[in-house]
């Protein structure tokens, strides 16, 4: 169960978040939560988590280990500040950053070899949808995106489904549309890494997820987890989708 803050929240409204988020989820011990803050609240969010099972990640990582990037912050620099995750290929990146399939590919093997664990996001905007496209936006962002990992590497990745259209919008995909998109996702995998490793790998359902519609999307074997944006911001609310 990931929360994705976006630009939200300070240092110290993070340390305030998680002074309520902690005791709520204290008992839960049935799945992994993931919190991915901006940048700078990263410091600030590991120091909270630390002694909890809560995972701490970035929302993007850079492809290089250091560099001439300006703006950029490096998988060595997320791992020596004890991050655990990274956000790769989030739609919003992709669409007001210039993030492509091949970028996002560096940015996966970047996150994989300073051992965070990239989310990486795939999905599919409203227009192709519209058209009847989706499969085949999925297929292409896998094909030349996640296929160019190898399948040690695969092993390590979790996938995150998140429709563009139902990002923010309030629309959530109906469980029966998420799970048909995770089963091309899937069946994409299997082709590629082997049958083990299409079945293993995790798939979380991301748009609009909130306290209320967890547990219809979660009771789709399809659907592994989640990728939570504005219902994380919110302590009792994530807590309450954590422990639906
Ligand atoms: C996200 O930012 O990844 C997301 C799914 O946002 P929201 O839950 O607000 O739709």
């Amino acid at each position: 169960m990931a929360g994705n803050w976006k630009m939200y929240k300070t240092p110290a409204e993070t340390t305030a978040f998680f002074e309520k988020f902690r005791p709520l989820v204290a008992q839960s011990q049935h799945c992994e939560i993931v919190i991915c803050p901006p940048f700078v609240d990263l410091a600030a969010a590991v120091e909270c988590a630390r002694s909890t099972a809560i995972g701490v990640g970035a929302q993007n990582i850079g492809w290089a280990s250091e560099g001439a990037f300006t703006g950029e912050i490096s998988g060595a620099m997320l791992r020596a500040i004890g991050a655990t995750h990274a956000i790769v290929g989030h739609s919003e990146r992709r669409q007001y950053f210039g993030e492509t399939d091949q970028t996002v590919l560096q940015r996966t093997q970047a996150a994989l070899e300073f051992v965070l664990t990239p989310i990486v996001c795939v999905g599919e905007r409203l227009e192709e949808r519209e058209a009847g496209h989706t499969d085949e936006v999925l297929t292409r962002q896998f094909q030349a995106g996640i296929a160019g990992l190898t399948e040690q590497e695969f092993a390590r990745i979790v996938i995150a489904y998140e429709p563009v259209w139902a990002i923010g919008t309030g629309k959530t995909a109906t469980p029966e549309i998420a799970a048909d998109a995770h089963r091309t996702i899937r069946n994409q995998a299997r082709t590629k890494f082997g049958r083990t490793a299409g079945d293993s790998v995790r798939i979380l359902y991301g748009g609009s997820v909130k306290p209320d519609n967890v547990k219809s999307l979660m009771a789709q074997p399809e659907i592994d987890g989640v990728l939570v944006g504005g219902a994380s911001l919110d302590p009792v609310s994530f807590a309450s989708i954590v422990n639906f």
